[in-house]
């Protein structure tokens, strides 16, 4: 168990905050402010418990250098709205100078501070030790609170916390709550299901879970690699020539380990990658050649929502199907359901599988869903994330 904000005293403290504000925006404005109040719990707690509240935070992809539309100051203007709070934006091109120092200076207990993008330091994406001690010289305890970029060792995500305690605040602590009981102690059946485009993309995670489920469901893009590893024709389907004989193999590892692998029954079949295409649903074994696979078949969906709605827990990574598309969402749609539909723990890790229990209108019937993509997809291999890592004990 990690230490939280909760386990340490922040009163008078400068604390050092790694916030996810990493928002959308479209000509200089916010066009979803929903990372920012994911992230008010953890801010009105230091604010409320005397702690002097420093944050910081990436956006966007400036080339490690000052790039005003990605000034993080649109964020502070937001964040003081929701908090009904002055937030001082420290504006700086090199995120620390002497100002920003001697603004912290001033600071009181309960007051609020924005530090600059610190991707407008070329250091920060390399943790080098000089920008790590610039942002460290400006507290006395960090909190990290971006699941997001906890897969990543960067000044603000993990160096600081060489010269500091470090805890958790109430995101990451509810992220590595869910996605570390799904996986260490689940109540069974467990299954996972895993889709998306590509088997490369997914193999240690396929092969991870593999060691812990009792069902593994295959579906969308990578289920092509799969059929062409079991001799099949796939037409003009996604595949990663990469990954068939890595298929094959946890194919076999499957029946040694006496799990249950599903692959889709039927496909839903397109003539082009467009939603206007001709279509035609087939069994697997019919897939034209000159068509390709685009969403996982009725006979498939109903198979699989068996499996989950019986299931103890579920862990969800990657659509079904080509779910942006109106035409070729029904299979990941019907799946939410069947996930939305199961009684036990459901955790949805993947950008994508995100979004598309978002778009269906499934999110409050889930479980947890993780705000990670890439981190919730390595904390579910189980790689050890830098910026959890660095955590304080309890
Ligand atoms: P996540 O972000 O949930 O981990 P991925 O990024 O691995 O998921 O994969 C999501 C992408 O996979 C989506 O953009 C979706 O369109 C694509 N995809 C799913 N099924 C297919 C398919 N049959 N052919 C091509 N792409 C697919
Ligand atoms: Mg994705």
């Amino acid at each position: 168990m990690k230490k939280t904000v909760r386990d340490v005293e922040v009163r008078g403290k400068r604390v050092l905050t790694r916030c996810d504000f990493n928002v959308p925006m479209e000509d200089g404005k916010i066009t979803n402010d929903t990372r920012i109040r994911a992230a008010l719990p953890t801010i009105k707690y230091l604010m409320e418990n005397g702690a002097k509240v420093i944050l910081m935070s990436h956006l966007g992809r400036p080339k490690g250098e000052p790039d005003h539309k990605y000034s993080l100051e649109p964020v502070a203007r937001r964040l003081a709205e929701l908090l009904e709070h002055k937030v001082v934006f420290a504006q700086s091109d090199v995120v620390v100078d002497d100002e920003v120092r001697d603004a912290v200076g001033v600071m009181a207990e309960g007051d609020v501070m924005l530090l600059e993008n610190t991707r407008f330091r070329e250091e920060e994406t390399h943790n080098a030790p000089n920008f790590t001690q610039e942002l460290a010289s400006l507290g006395d305890l960090f909190v990290n609170d971006a699941f997001g970029t906890a897969h990543r060792a960067h000044c603000s995500t993990a160096g600081v916390a060489d010269f500091m305690p470090a805890v958790s605040g109430f995101l990451i602590e509810k992220e590595i709550k869910f996605l570390g009981e799904a996986v260490e102690d689940p109540a069974r059946p467990f299954v996972a299901i895993m889709g998306g485009a590509k088997v490369s993309d997914k193999i240690l995670l396929v092969e991870q879970m593999m060691k812990k489920v009792d069902t593994v469901i295959i579906g969308g893009g990578m289920a092509y690699t799969f059929y062409k590893a079991m001799g099949l024709e796939i037409g003009k389907s996604i595949l990663d020539e990469d990954g068939i004989e890595l298929a094959a193999s946890l194919m076999k590892q499957a029946e040694e380990k006496g799990v249950q692998l599903l692959l889709p029954l039927d496909t839903v079949c397109a003539d082009e990658f467009s939603n206007d295409a001709k279509t035609c649903v087939v069994d697997r074994d019919a897939i034209p050649a000159d068509m390709m696979g685009m969403d996982i078949g009725p006979k498939s969906v109903e198979a699989f929502g068996k499996v989950i709605r019986e299931a103890g827990t579920v862990v969800w990574n990657g659509p079904m199907g080509v779910f942006e598309m109106d035409n070729f969402a029904a299979g990941t749609k019907q799946v939410a359901q069947a996930v939305a539909d199961c009684q036990g723990v459901t955790v949805i890790g993947g950008g994508d599988s995100a979004a598309a229990v978002e778009k269906f209108g499934f999110a409050d019937q889930m479980t947890h869903i993780s705000t990670g993509g890439g981190a919730s997809l390595e904390f579910l291999e189980g790689k050890k994330l830098p910026g959890v890592e660095v955590l304080e004990d309890k």
